[in-house]
């Protein structure tokens, strides 16, 4: 790559007005070169014909000569820096042109728009490669925007369908409004109410708009809750729960929060392990975080399937899992949950009956004692 390639912009500017000085000094050397001894000479044989002093005729010509030198140079450096400034101002707005286009394209709402680096600087690269990362990330925001008011039309038609039928039936009086059609479409309106809820949870926490009300808590207070909170709902299905935990493990965090994302880890743990299985719950300190794990030994999840369980409304068998209520956003809110902590949530699985494991990581709140170092493990 030549050297005017790779020069910022500061360099550029200074190589530019280097070259209109220097264009202005050559110019003046010139000039002084080929016209100053001419009229030194006229002027010495002028005081010999004359009489004159040669000391006043040697001013004179040194006055005419530099005068003349000057005006020229000044001159032809005016002349180059209009130049220079003419090609530079063409140069650079060549180079702002598909910035423009652009941006324009973004405006009436095409996608996958790029800018190509202009090569005048490492800065204009730079503008160029942000504008197309923008560019990109707003495409994606516009996809996941279209796909999410799809995804949302498609969960509603189940529970309205349902809720016209019967209402028509009854109307109709083919069927009777007693306790059982009242039960299902309490169950159909019970199912749409927690997927608005759902769905603006989700949105708000993606958007970075989830109120946390963040103080150190201790991750083995919420650990231990989560897991006495679904302990019998666990035992009735006919599995086990092995806690691993211990006192000291401080994070800033809303309990509440961080308790909603282990107890949907652990509803999903129940609902995809089968009757003896076992679920472990282990919480860990590692150099800057907390780690908990929880990990079941039920169906697992195939390694196809594995990068889309946190997408909206994902769900791996979609008639069965929505049989149990659930609408596939879950893990999306619990993920949005750990990145809003300033955390992550990952999940593995061998593959399918190998069981799964969930990982939720919180960075770590060191205490005085961690700092100094007396009580580091
Ligand atoms: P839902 O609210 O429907 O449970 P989630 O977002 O919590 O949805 O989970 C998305 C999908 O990921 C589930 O439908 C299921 O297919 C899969 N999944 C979640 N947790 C587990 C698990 N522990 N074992 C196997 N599959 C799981």
């Amino acid at each position: 790559m030549a050297l005017a390639d790779r020069a910022d912009l500061a360099t550029r500017l200074l190589i530019a007005i280097a070259l209109v000085v220097g264009v202005g000094a050559a110019a003046a050397w010139a000039v002084g070169a080929t016209v100053g001894p001419g009229l030194f000479h006229e002027h010495l044989l002028r005081a010999v014909d004359t009489g004159e002093s040669p000391t006043s005729h040697a001013e004179r010509a040194y006055a005419a000569a530099s005068a003349l030198a000057l005006s020229i140079a000044l001159l032809t450096a005016l002349v180059a820096s209009a130049g220079v400034s003419v090609l530079i101002a063409r140069r650079i707005r060549r180079s702002l042109a598909p910035f423009a286009q652009a941006a324009h394209r973004v405006a009436i709402g095409e996608r996958n728009v790029t800018v190509s680096p202009p090569g005048i600087g490492p800065e204009f690269d730079r503008v160029a490669a942000a504008f197309t990362a923008m560019a990109t990330d707003l495409a994606h925001v516009e996809d996941t925007r279209t796909h999410m008011l799809a995804d949302l039309a498609h969960e509603m038609r189940t529970p309205l369908a349902v809720l016209a039928a019967y209402l028509e039936a009854v109307g109709d009086g083919v069927e009777r409004l007693d306790e059982s059609t009242m039960h299902i479409m309490q169950a159909q309106v019970e199912r749409l109410s927690r997927l608005s809820a759902d769905v603006a949870l989700v949105t708000s926490a993606q958007e970075g708009r989830l109120s946390l009300d963040r103080h150190p808590i201790d991750v083995d207070t919420v650990v231990k809750g989560a897991a006495a909170q679904e302990s019998d709902r666990l035992a009735e299905c006919g599995l086990t729960i092995h806690v691993r935990s211990a006192p000291g493990l401080l994070v800033d965090a809303d309990p509440d929060r961080i308790g909603q994302v282990l107890t949907n880890l652990l509803e999903n743990a129940r609902q995809h392990t089968p009757p003896g299985g076992v679920v472990d719950v282990e919480a860990t300190a590692e150099v800057d975080a907390v780690r908990v794990t929880v990990h079941d030994s039920g169906e697992g999840i195939a390694p196809q399937d594995l990068p889309r369980v946190f997408d909206r409304f994902f769900r791996v068998d979609v008639a069965r899992d929505r049989a149990h209520g659930g609408s596939g956003i879950g893990l999306s809110i619990a993920r949005a949950i750990a990145t809003a902590h300033g955390g992550t949530l990952v999940a593995e699985s061998e593959g399918l009956s190998m069981g799964s494991t969930f990982s939720l990581s919180l960075p770590r709140l060191r205490t005085e004692l961690d700092r100094t170092g007396v009580a580091e493990k």
